[in-house]
């Protein structure tokens, strides 16, 4: 037997993970079983590609037992690739990553008691000794005849000596410290396998005795018969169902997978399955809920997405994993390139994450334009869902908005259900120089402005933008593939359906708007004539850099101040009522029916009139 010393850096490493992670010490189990899966998946690969072990033959699996009396031991056991005396002298007596070790001696003394900063580099087999008094590694290498025994203590060496083992592979044997002892029971243990490890490849099977009494049978002390059975079990499903190749997978599994993994009773409504190889190697799964998550629009909304790790489990609870407006997305990110331990505070900056999530958006952005070019029908069940965080993502994700321009759709005064900008476009008439929208209030209010009515008369489409998220939105668009989006409720859209006809009689009309901005004095901006509306005596509009109702009611909801802005009054020439204003003389009475013509337009906005006594008043006397 020969005894070393580990290298300094290791008692460095020991003493650090003991002393940082110790909150978190069950994903010592972890890391093991991912170790044992690792080998296995080693020596898998040199079965088909080295040429002393090509067609070595064995049947995977990670056993798991453990002591319960005396002396309580765990013990892990895989039949992988094993090891020798040299590499247990490598693997174990050093750290073998050299990235590892550079970061290590990098630390200074306060960062060495940081946690988070620990979590950046996988800690691995070394954090066994933060359950274990000793840890004694029996290994041997496939294709090789010696087994060897490593066995420390974690202080300050270890010890390798030769040993018998019957087939290649590992047994990791932790004899339990005082922490530790807690996890040689088999519900812990069944916990922590199914937590953490359900997707590792292989079975995992759990060894126990079971204990009956047998109350039937007494034995002479009048004691029920104790028998003990031992039993084997496999804890985990042993599927990663992502890792599997796309052309092995049937439909159907994919959607119970979705089903048993993100508790939906119903099928998702399309899912996107991406193995990526190359620098950075991942696969991703995604899902689309048939129906949005109940908790879409709350703030403590429960993202979900998994990220595993080479099919280890790491976190369910990252809201960085997409972007927010992004949080109906259901599915995995499983990265062979991240450490296992990685932190959420390491994780938001972590290049190979920054990269899978950029990429994992592009693609779910690409899939979903694909979807609304191929298939309608499916996309219009997914717009029903998720119209409006798709429409969040216009003003949050600068970069991808190009495709979700192409993406949202709003209502349209000429068709049915939802349109998108480019139909708009495809379909606007000869000389059209904008996209016209009308936005401010809710869908039905808007739909029968008398403006719209204007504009359809005209032979334009108008898009109705009436969720209460598209007054910010559309101030992020600004304009479609070189097309301006004009609001028609606004002064800025007015002359554009004006022929020379038009402004030559608005210029005769200009008295009565002078008549009437002097009988509402502070209630309005201002007072303008227009030829575009066809059947209602006025509409009210804002001036361009006015918020519109719509935008004064959200921001009073959310709390802000909000001084009262006044509406402009676009009234029509051609109405009797505006007539009758013209011709008359009677102060009282051009007052009274400018109120009211001032109220009744804002009705027709969905908007109170600031007294409604009045307006009663006001058109009772009109009425007499
Ligand atoms: P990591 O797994 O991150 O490389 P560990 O400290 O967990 O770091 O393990 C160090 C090395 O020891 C591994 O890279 C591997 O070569 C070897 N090793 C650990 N466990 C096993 C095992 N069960 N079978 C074979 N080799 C192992």
């Amino acid at each position: 037997m020969s005894s070393r010393k580990f290298k300094t850096e290791v008692a460095d490493l020991l003493h650090l993970i003991i002393h940082s992670l110790y909150s978190n010490k069950e994903i010592f189990l972890r890391e093991l079983i991912s170790n044992a899966s690792d080998a296995i998946d080693k020596l898998r690969y040199l079965s088909l590609t080295d040429e002393k072990l090509k067609g070595f033959s064995f049947n995977p699996r990670i056993d798991i037992s453990f002591t319960e009396d005396g002396e309580r031991t765990l013990t892990i056991s895989d039949n992988g690739i094993g090891m020798n005396e040299d590499d247990l002298n490598d693997n174990l007596g050093t750290i073998a990553s050299s990235g590892t070790r550079k970061f290590l001696a990098s630390l200074t003394e306060d960062q060495k008691k940081d946690s988070n900063l620990i979590g950046q580099f996988g800690v691995g087999f070394y954090s066994a000794f933060m359950v274990a008094k000793k840890i004694t590694v029996i290994s041997r290498k496939a294709g090789e005849d010696d087994a060897w025994k490593w066995e420390s203590d974690g202080e300050s060496s270890y010890s390798i000596e030769k040993a018998e083992r019957n087939e290649q592979g590992s047994t990791i044997i932790l004899t339990l410290n005082e922490e530790g002892e807690e996890f040689a029971n088999r519900w812990q243990l069944e916990t922590l396998i199914k937590k953490y490890s359900d997707n590792i490849a292989y079975p995992i099977y759990l060894a126990y005795d079971q204990v009956h009494y047998d109350n039937e049978k007494k034995d002479e002390n009048g004691n029920a018969v104790k028998t003990t059975e031992h039993k084997v079990e496999q804890i985990n499903s042993a599927s990663a169902l992502w890792k599997r190749p796309k052309s092995s997978i049937k439909d159907e599994e994919y959607k119970e997978f979705y089903k048993n993994s993100f508790y939906d009773s119903d099928d998702p409504l399309f899912y996107i399955h991406t193995q990526a190889e190359g620098t950075n190697e991942y696969t991703t799964l995604f899902y689309i809920p048939a129906k949005a998550p109940f908790d879409m629009y709350y703030a403590d909304y429960r993202p979900g997405v998994k990220l595993y790790v080479k099919r280890v489990y790491i976190t369910d609870d990252d809201k960085d994993l997409l972007p927010v407006y992004l949080r109906f997305v259901r599915g995995i990110i499983d990265s062979e390139d991240l450490p296992l331990n990685v932190s959420r505070e390491i994780l938001q900056e972590n290049r190979v994450m920054v990269s899978i999530r950029n990429a994992s958006v592009k693609k779910l952005l690409g899939e979903f334009k694909k979807i609304s070019e191929n298939n309608p029908e499916l996309y219009s069940k997914f717009i029903a869902e998720y119209n409006r965080p798709l429409k969040e993502g216009l003003y949050s994700d600068y970069s991808n908005r190009e495709t979700l321009m192409e993406l949202v759709r709003f209502k349209s005064s000429t068709e049915d259900g939802y349109v998108s900008l480019k139909d708009y476009k495809s379909r606007m008439k000869e000389g059209q120089k904008a996209i016209y929208y009308i936005s401010g209030g809710k869908e039905e209010v808007l739909r029968t402005s008398p403006l719209v009515a204007a504009y359809r008369e005209k032979g334009y489409e108008v898009l109705i933008m009436g969720d209460d998220i598209d007054d910010i939105v559309i101030s992020q668009i600004g304009e479609y593939d070189k097309t301006p989006l004009k609001a028609i409720n606004k002064a800025g859209a007015l002359d554009d359906l004006k022929s020379d006809d038009d402004k030559a009689k608005e210029e005769a009309k200009k008295p009565v708007a002078e008549k009437i901005k002097a009988a509402l004095g502070e209630r309005v901006k201002d007072v303008v004539i227009s030829s575009r509306l066809t059947d209602t005596p006025a509409a009210v509009i804002f001036s361009d850099d006015d918020p519109s109702m719509q935008m004064q009611r959200l921001m009073k909801q959310m709390g802000g101040e909000m001084p009262d802005i006044k509406p402009m009054l676009e009234i029509n020439p051609d109405s009797p009522v505006i007539a009758k204003i013209e011709k008359s003389s009677d102060d009282e009475f051009v007052k009274s029916l400018s109120s009211v013509i001032l109220d009744q337009a804002l009705i027709q906005e969905g908007v109170m009139p600031s007294n409604p006594a009045e307006f009663a008043a006001n058109l009772t006397k009109l009425l007499s």
